[in-house]
């Protein structure tokens, strides 16, 4: 079965856990084996059993491969040692110099890196980030475009896009729509069936979802794209490797129930800070109060494990000092970065994730020193509360 959209095994969490995962037909093994030859015999010269060298094809990745494409409802996926692997062989795959590229403004920090250092210096393509929450600006943008990058919800401040409507103006204009899907996972959402061309996602975060591998996952239906990333998996080299995919698959085999939990948790961390009198502002696309939560209720099965919040500085008005006692003053919620993972985390943008983001640009958007990100893990959801209850007593 190398393409599958993976329906014939059920609904999503039937999918995590069988898709990809057939018993393996030599010893009936009901996981997939770890496997670490780099190079396979050949039957005769040029004959092969399908394998030939690890970084071409390999046999843990190719399960895997076949479990996320499954998880996206996609005919095909490709993994990559990490998500911005997977960025760079999607714009190797898709645009020549001279293309133009359009891009969400306030993209992961290390999609905007590439796109501002490499993509526009060094390989000659056209650069426009836009406003997604203005479709007038989207609709003008995309003319002429040959790729469009969205991420939704975006990163720190969770804006929703609605990605049906930028797939028919990015279709209409004849440019693919690729949509960084980390932030929610497969099981919140699934572009694909909303019209998006091309799904990224760091498996980093949810998907592997216990914070030890670092990797990237492009899923998709178009068959040209799917041989140019082969193509691109095989010639760039940035293959992740079997021990990873193994990880990476046993994660997924959890991640509905992992996220069911988060999500759950969120909804309750959020509410609790929406009516606390340390916290100025909430954004969580789960929460009424949200600007986009009629979009995110509509695309979104849930409003994800990340929630940002400003927290009201002390007497000082130090918002920064206010961030920094709150941050020291967290036991369970840990001080690190990334997202997605079983454990909670917190951290400050602007000094942390967005650190690097240029001063006035993070004003515009809202990253200020008294803005935190949350990543909402499975623990129990009092015991979080609480732990955060001391902590804005501390401020
Ligand atoms: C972490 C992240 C990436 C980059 O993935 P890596 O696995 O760290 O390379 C890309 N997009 C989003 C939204 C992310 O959170």
């Amino acid at each position: 079965m190398s393409t599958s959209k993976g329906t014939e095994y059920g609904d999503l969490g039937t999918r995590f856990v069988h898709a990809g995962n057939e018993p393996d037909p030599r010893t009936g093994a009901v996981t997939t084996p770890i496997s670490l030859a780099t190079t396979f015999a050949q039957v005769a010269p040029g004959e092969t059993t399908g394998y030939e060298y690890s970084r071409t094809g390999n046999p843990t990745r190719n399960a895997l491969q076949l479990s996320l494409a499954a998880a996206e409802g996609a005919a095909h996926c490709v993994a990559f040692a990490s998500g911005c692997a997977a960025l760079v062989a999607i714009l190797h795959s898709t645009c020549r110099t001279g293309d133009k590229i359009v891009c969400i403004d306030d993209v992961y920090g290390g999609t905007q890196r590439y796109l501002r250092t490499c993509v526009e210096p060094i390989y000659g393509m056209k650069l426009e980030f836009v406003d997604f929450k203005d479709m007038s600006l989207v609709q003008k943008a995309v003319e002429g475009a040959k790729l469009v990058w969205l991420e939704t919800p975006t990163n720190p401040n969770l804006e929703v896009t609605d990605i049906a409507a930028v797939a028919k103006v990015t279709n209409e204009a004849g440019a693919l729509l690729v949509v960084d899907n980390t932030f929610l996972s497969p099981y919140l959402q699934n572009p694909l069936e909303l019209g998006a061309d091309i799904v990224a996602h760091s498996c980093t975060k949810s998907i592997a979802g216990h914070s030890d591998v670092v990797m990237g996952a492009v899923c998709l239906n178009n068959e040209d794209v799917h041989k140019q990333l082969l193509f691109f998996q095989n010639t760039l080299g940035s293959v992740p490797s079997p021990f990873d995919c193994y990880m990476c698959q046993r994660g997924l085999k959890t991640l509905h129930i992992r996220m069911q939990r988060s999500n759950e948790n969120a909804s309750v961390v959020a509410g609790f800070l929406e009516a606390h009198a340390q916290v100025v502002r909430v954004s969580w696309p789960g929460l009424a109060s949200h600007p986009q939560f009629e979009i995110a209720s509509r695309q979104q099965r849930g409003g994800g494990m990340v929630i940002t919040f400003w927290v009201k500085p002390g007497d000082d008005g130090d918002k920064r000092a206010a961030c920094r006692r709150f941050l020291a003053a967290t036991k369970l919620f840990v001080c690190a970065e990334s997202l997605g993972a079983v454990e909670s985390l917190a951290e400050s943008p602007s000094i942390m994730t967005h650190g690097s983001v240029p001063k006035e640009k993070r004003e515009r958007l809202g990253i200020d020193d008294a803005m935190v990100r949350l990543s909402v893990g499975i623990e129990s959801a009092q015991d979080l509360i609480a732990d955060l209850d001391q902590a804005l007593a501390q401020i």
